[in-house]
């Protein structure tokens, strides 16, 4: 358990961090319900402030820095990450509540790895040249050219704050922009030190710039209603990313959203049982159950299913709450009081659903921590696609489970939702595995793997589990707005 220090968190705008002129609210631990220190927010003024510097530095030296000299601080900026990994660690696992052992092999690391990913995709991005013959009979060569796409508001949720921050602000930053990121309300600390490191590595500054508050009528909603930010990236709840997409489009301005899912997981008969359940087993309740990729509806093939229900108890019933600094804790408490009441109606909706539970299904006690935001990993049976727990996402470590005879009943079940983030295929037969992973209408399908990722790769969603693509290449296109030049000789 670590210490109980205080921590007051600032914005951090220009290079320097500043109290802000804002709210001021409590910033709470979820492994123990109290609150650890304060978070000073940002008011409209200081979204001016913030999103001025970001204007002011892409008109300065950013704006024109060679690519080579803008890949070369992005691997500075991945290496002093790592450099304070234990920093960045402590930070990441005091807001979320998250396990060591995932905040250590997953977020720190992926936050450094985002930019040298993102330095080496710039490093080789090529762009089309066509040549044409001209009406006159002379020649015209067209060539585009990459330019900044301006100052981009960058809106972040609380899952992965790191990760997914540095998934937006990394490609941003490559492609020569400036950022202004507003994290979650629950998780502004590693936003936060992440401004130190960009001062240690030398990145000008209001390159990136930190704003803390709230969404609505705070700071989310004073960046997104500010008429000088040029595009959006947004990871968080669908409804939000309505509200988002309706600011930004005043003004005509880009958003990239990557919304909620409902992900479907489907398990064929002929499945390796003891690798899906493993794989399975991390998709419904890793992170507590907090990832966008997560599965929380199991279609499982009859001949299979009796099996798969008394290793998937087994698997739900061997994890271990403590405290989220223990090596040996595998499963944290989720992020807040908020959510912990969302995702525990959910439980009560399934026992007034009339759900048989598999496992779990209540919430723990956990020694020490008792008013911490628990809950124990869950799995349900007994309803249909009506349920709201079976279509409504819950962002929780449960998921409902339901027989399937033929592989079209497993899709078309797949497939009745509105979302379409992801989903995962457990068969050891590949034409199947081929058929399954074309029909289900979802950006990501993973066959035998769950968060398997190739950061080059298109991430995103279908239907309203958002719009367009990040990743590799997709992400250089949306951070770049590509110029066509046209010469005739
Ligand atoms: P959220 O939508 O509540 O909040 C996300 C961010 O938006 C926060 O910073 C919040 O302050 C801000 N915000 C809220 N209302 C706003 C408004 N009106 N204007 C501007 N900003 C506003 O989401 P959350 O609860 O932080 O995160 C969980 C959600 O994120 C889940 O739905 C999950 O599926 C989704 N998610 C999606 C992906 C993906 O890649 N598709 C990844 C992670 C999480």
């Amino acid at each position: 358990m670590k210490a109980d220090t205080q921590t007051t968190i600032l914005n951090f705008i220009d290079g320097v961090f500043q109290a802000g002129t804002g709210e001021t609210y409590a910033n709470y631990d979820p492994a123990t319900g109290k609150p650890f220190g304060e978070v000073l927010a940002a008011s409209k003024s200081d979204v001016d402030a913030a999103v001025g510097a970001a204007r002011a530095a892409l008109k300065g030296p950013w704006g024109t820095l060679a690519t080579a000299d803008r890949v070369a601080l992005l691997r500075k900026l991945a290496v002093a990450i790592n450099a304070r990994f234990d920093d960045f660690l402590e930070a990441e696992i005091r807001d979320t509540g998250k396990p060591r052992s995932i905040a250590s092999h997953i977020d720190i690391p992926r936050g450094a790895a985002n930019f040298d990913v993102f330095a080496n995709q710039i490093a080789v991005a090529s762009t089309e040249t066509f040549e044409m013959g001209t009406p006159d009979g002379g020649t015209a060569l067209n060539y585009s050219i990459r330019r900044p796409k301006g100052v981009i508001g960058v809106i972040c949720p609380w899952n992965l704050p790191l990760l997914l921050m540095t998934w937006k602000v990394a490609p941003a930053l490559a492609c020569g922009n400036t950022v202004v990121v507003k994290p979650s309300e629950h998780t502004p600390a590693t936003a936060t030190l992440l401004g130190e490191v960009m001062n240690a590595v030398g990145i000008p500054r209001g390159v990136y710039n930190v704003v803390h508050g709230h969404g609505k009528d705070s700071a989310g909603e004073f960046l997104t209603t500010h008429p000088d930010v040029d595009a959006y990236t947004f990871t968080g709840e669908t409804k939000t990313g309505e509200a988002i997409m309706a600011a930004a489009s005043k003004g005509v301005r880009p958003v990239s959203l990557e919304l909620g899912g409902k992900n479907a997981g489907i398990v064929f008969d002929d499945a390796d049982l003891e690798a899906t359940l493993e794989g399975i087993g991390r998709a419904c309740f890793a992170n507590t159950g907090q990832v966008c990729l997560g599965t929380e509806r199991l279609f499982v093939q009859r001949g299979i299913y009796e099996r798969f229900l008394e290793g998937f108890a087994k698997k739900a019933a061997g994890y271990r709450f403590g405290d989220p600094f223990d090596e040996a804790t595998t499963m944290g408490p989720l992020v807040s009081a908020e959510h912990i009441e969302k995702v525990s109606g959910y439980y009560d909706k399934a026992g007034r659903a009339g759900a048989e539970v598999i496992a779990g299904g209540g919430r723990p006690q956990v020694a020490g921590l008792e008013d911490g935001y628990w809950i124990e990993p869950t799995i349900w049976t007994g309803l249909n696609r009506d349920a709201a727990i079976v279509t409504e996402e819950i962002f929780g470590p449960c998921t409902h489970v339901m027989p399937f005879e033929e592989e079209e009943e497993a899709i078309a079940e797949a497939n009745a939702s509105p979302y379409g983030l992801a989903t995962s295929i457990w068969t050891t037969d590949l034409a199947r595995a081929h058929r399954t992973a074309g029909a289900i209408e979802v950006g990501i399908a993973w066959v035998n793997s769950w968060f398997l990722r190739d950061l080059r790769t298109p991430f995103g969603g279908a239907g309203q589990s958002g719009i367009g693509r990040e990743g590799g290449i997709h992400s250089l296109e949306f951070y770049s707005e590509l110029r066509n030049v046209c010469i005739k000789y």
